[in-house]
């Protein structure tokens, strides 16, 4: 209903000027309506040039005969300026043109209008050259048959049919977005103005050249055209169709939606990071820390103790002749030993401690606040789980020891290589005296 008060706000003007004022009262400036047309043919060519590029860009026929409104317009009304001089001996040649090119452009907004969304999935090629010029001689000769009404009899009375005619093409043209439901923003804007391209025919119909009612006319005409103008310039810098520009609603909307898709993809993300993170922080067989990973949480607990002082052990394990079960049993059987010897581990050690694969058959361990003697227990309980498990693999039941050496971070070493290669020598010494067994540096 507002948008409906602001379309026929030109009504109001044009009741006040038909019921007060003298029609007699006139402003006639021949510069002024030259300069006023003028500026409306640049900016009509201008548009209808805008619109054609749209419409290669769109290729919707609605845009098409939008452009071919505008071009019609721009040759057809020039000559209603051109002809400004001779708005006395000549007068119908200066005024039909006026009424002519309104119609004309009424016309094409409306087939427009009838074409509007209606080849959508059609696949739509855009015309060819030869339809535009064709067009353009159509509009040329309409301006030869002005001229030749112009200087007839039936002038005055083609004048009124002409006008008569734009306003009910205007209508029509208002009827069918009505009824057809059109409503996409930017056809909105065409609503409000084809209403003033109709109450601009009405004004031009009650008001003699010059007239106040006149000048207002040009004034409502120009206003739907700048209104329209608009519309045109916003569907080019957006998405260069009329219909495809969306309400503000259906943006947020489709806003809404993409950010819920952006955030379920990130979430995705940042879980196949998660899992990859855990791949590559673990070892496929063991399923225990690697190498990296077990240096790393090493360094930091190594950070972490430097602070607090708290004690941080570590030890170093090597299977005891594990060639010789590899050479026995297979390499498969090896690779089982392996596992459920990580299984022992998990099951010995605390929560806070890790245990990670350095090497073919060797393991370290990081024990957070646990003194040497408090790991020398801790492995001594390790070695005996081991000594006393038993691998079932393919029918042959495999026995394994293990030899740990110890070593505490402070104590034996100030760095993580340093106590590493503590714990080494400690396990080293344990081999040479016979294998499992635990043993201090
Ligand atoms: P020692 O008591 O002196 O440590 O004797 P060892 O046989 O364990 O010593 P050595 O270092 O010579 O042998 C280690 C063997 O571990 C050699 C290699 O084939 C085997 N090995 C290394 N990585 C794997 C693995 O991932 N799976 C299996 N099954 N065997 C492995
Ligand atoms: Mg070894
Ligand atoms: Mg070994």
């Amino acid at each position: 209903m507002i948008l409906l008060l602001v379309g026929l706000s030109p009504s109001a003007a044009i009741a006040y000027l038909y019921f007060f004022q003298d029609p007699a009262l006139r402003f006639e400036h021949h510069g002024v309506h030259e300069i006023a047309i003028g500026i409306s043919l640049l900016q009509s060519g201008f548009i209808g040039y805008v619109t054609y590029r749209c419409y290669l860009q769109a290729k919707e026929e609605f845009l098409c005969w939008l452009a071919l409104g505008f071009i019609g317009f721009t040759v057809i009304y020039g000559f209603h300026g051109a002809f400004t001089r001779f708005s006395h001996d000549h007068h119908m040649l200066f005024i039909l043109y006026g009424p002519a090119s309104r119609l004309v452009m009424a016309v094409c907004l409306l087939v427009g209008l009838m074409v509007y969304q209606q080849n959508e999935n059609a696949d739509s090629h855009v015309r060819p050259l030869r339809f535009w010029l064709a067009w353009l001689g159509a509009f040329v000769a309409i301006d030869a048959l002005v001229y030749l009404l112009a200087v007839s009899e039936w002038a005055e009375p083609s004048r009124w049919v002409m006008e008569v005619l734009a306003i009910g093409t205007f209508l029509g043209c208002a009827l069918t977005l009505v009824v057809r439901r059109i409503r996409s923003p930017l056809m909105t804007i065409y609503f409000l103005s084809i209403l003033f391209f109709m109450q601009s025919s009405l004004a031009f119909l009650l008001g003699p050249a010059w007239s106040h009612m006149w000048w207002l006319a040009h004034a409502s005409f120009a206003t739907g055209f700048m209104a329209l103008s608009y519309g045109v310039i916003q569907a080019f810098l957006t998405t260069g169709s009329f219909s495809r520009v969306y309400r503000q609603e259906e943006l947020i909307d489709q806003v809404r939606a993409e950010k819920a898709r952006a955030e379920d993809a990130l979430l995705k993300l940042q879980c196949a990071h998660r899992a990859l993170e855990i791949s590559a922080a673990t070892d496929a067989l063991t399923g225990c820390a690697n190498r990296r990973e077990f240096e790393a949480r090493a360094e930091s607990h190594i950070a972490r103790v430097r602070r607090s002082e708290a004690p941080l052990s570590f030890a170093t394990i090597d299977l005891d002749h594990f060639k010789q079960i590899n050479d026995r049993h297979g390499h498969r059987a090896g690779d089982e030993v392996l596992k459920v010897f990580v299984g022992l581990a998990e099951k010995v050690l605390r929560q806070s401690d890790v245990v990670g694969r350095i090497g073919g058959e060797e393991f370290a361990l990081v024990l957070p606040d646990t003194t040497r003697e408090g790991a020398l227990i801790m492995a001594e309980r390790l070695r005996k789980l081991s000594e006393g498990e038993t691998v079932m693999f393919a029918g042959a039941s495999i026995d394994f020891t293990v030899s740990i050496g110890v070593a505490q971070y402070g104590l034996d070493g100030e760095t993580y290589e340093a106590v590493i290669e503590a714990a080494d020598s400690g396990m080293y010494r344990a081999k040479q005296a016979g294998r499992n067994q635990v043993a201090v540096p």
